[in-house]
């Protein structure tokens, strides 16, 4: 079983601070609506290298949903990925306080290892994941998502496929 990276756009790839000269800015048009991006190709290498170091699957885990595969990747340099839809109709909370993406996260994970960069997942999220639905093996990383994705984050990741076992990379 592979694990998976889950990838969110908002706050990780696309951060709400001002943007450092990494970042390109970039509109989106989506249904009718404009957004404003600010993308930094150095996070698809990234990804890449991680999910190649340690035999990893990259996941979308993002309200973008399907759009990230059209409006994101190609400019970052990643490949369409599998999506985890995100349709708040179809979260019943916990009463554990998670957040609405955190359910779909449960169900599409099922029992595979994953880590998970996110700039809203919270101490909430880990007891839902571990006490509700069962949950062990996961690392959830809290992005700030004025910055976005760093070095530090990518490196807690592969330290922790590592360290679990779960890389099944070379
Ligand atoms: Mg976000």
């Amino acid at each position: 079983m592979k694990p998976l990276l889950l990838i969110d756009v908002d706050g990780v790839l696309n951060p709400m601070g001002h943007p450092t000269p990494d970042f390109r800015r970039y509109r989106c048009t989506i249904d009718g609506e404009v957004y404003t991006v600010h993308l930094n190709p150095r996070h698809g290498r990234r990804l890449l290298e991680l999910a190649l170091a340690t035999g990893s699957e990259l996941v979308w885990a993002t309200t973008w949903e399907h759009h990230a595969n059209d409006w994101i990747a190609p400019r970052i340099g990643l490949p369409a990925l599998p999506v985890i839809t995100m349709d708040p109709a179809g979260a019943t909370p916990s009463g554990h306080g998670e957040m609405f993406k955190t359910p779909h996260v449960a169900a599409y994970a099922g029992r595979r290892p994953f880590v998970w960069f996110d700039d809203q997942v919270w101490a909430e999220d880990e007891e839902y994941l571990r006490v509700d639905q069962g949950l062990a093996d996961f690392l959830l990383i809290h992005v700030d998502p004025i910055r976005g994705l760093t070095s530090r984050h990518l490196g807690m990741a592969h330290e922790w496929l590592t360290l679990t076992g779960f890389s099944q990379g070379s």
